[in-house]
């Protein structure tokens, strides 16, 4: 069974004492791909330098947060596109997407103008650029709908989904993915777990979202990569599956999404020296 974690920030200062732990213990539960985001330009440039310590494991994204989105300038989008351009045949694998970028109109930490320009430009960058986007979005569904509308169809994920069916089903017709974290397994979200029993197979993703939105029963705690093995058997539970069944729908799709090389298939070959 091979488990992706399609959003973890594995960067952040909270694994700076034990990270290596950490993705031992990934491993352990078969988390064996992990999707790590920026929020700005400092995390973006260490994500990628933990996608080049852990090839074919880590991949990062590149991109400036809501949250982080004040005082974005031509100067800071021509950050991003130097991190994020360096995927491509003759670039960097390690960086598969443009993220997380959005519209945070919850917690509004930076002004509106500020978030909406940072978001536009960056849309408009991975599409130059052929990459998908992670999407971020608090209370702003209507916003980030009318942004992306614009170009038709999106490759894109809406990371965190914790919405209804109305605003899945508008989410899908364009043509991006719903990932679903720890709040689907929170008993009170019983609309979100609707949308996760009901959403096409072929066109959801599970995440941790760690160090933040720790799964049930074990809210109290840091999450961390492992934990998505606790979404992905509330979400296979939920869809009346298998939890291998939903691992491997949700890897395959994390793959095309963010157009991953393949795998190397432990099974098929025994190990150089084990002739
Ligand atoms: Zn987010
Ligand atoms: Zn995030």
């Amino acid at each position: 069974m091979l488990l992706t974690d399609s959003h973890a920030h594995v960067n952040a200062r909270h694994f700076s004492r034990d990270r290596d732990a950490v993705l031992q213990r990934a491993r352990e539960r078969q988390v064996g791909l992990i999707i790590c985001p920026g929020t700005d330009i400092p995390t973006s440039e260490s994500a990628i330098a933990l996608a080049h310590q852990h090839p074919g494991m880590i991949y990062a994204g590149a991109g400036v947060h809501p949250h982080d989105s004040a005082g974005f300038s031509d100067a800071t989008l021509a950050e991003v596109r130097r991190l994020a351009a360096g995927t491509g045949p003759s670039g960097d694998p390690a960086v598969v997407a443009v993220g997380e970028i959005g519209l945070d109109f919850f917690r509004n930490l930076s002004p509106a103008e500020d978030q909406r320009r940072a978001f536009a430009a960056q849309v408009a960058l991975a599409r130059e650029l052929d990459l998908p986007i992670i999407v971020h979005n608090r209370d702003a569904h209507a916003d980030i709908m009318a942004e992306l509308k614009q170009y038709g169809t999106v490759r894109g994920v809406w990371h965190c989904f914790i919405g209804d069916r109305a605003m899945a089903e508008e989410g899908l017709a364009l043509g991006m993915y719903l990932s679903f974290a720890g709040p689907v397994t929170y008993p009170a979200n019983t609309a979100l777990m609707e949308v996760a029993a009901w959403a096409p197979l072929d066109r959801i993703l599970v995440e941790t979202d760690c160090p933040y939105l720790t799964p049930h029963p074990n809210r109290r705690d840091r999450n961390e990569p492992a934990n998505v093995a606790l979404v992905a058997a509330k979400v296979a539970q939920l869809r009346g599956m298998p939890l291998a069944d939903l691992a491997a729908a949700t890897s395959a799709n994390a793959a095309a999404l963010f157009r991953l090389p393949p795998m190397p298939d432990a099974s098929a070959a025994p190990p150089r020296g084990a002739e």
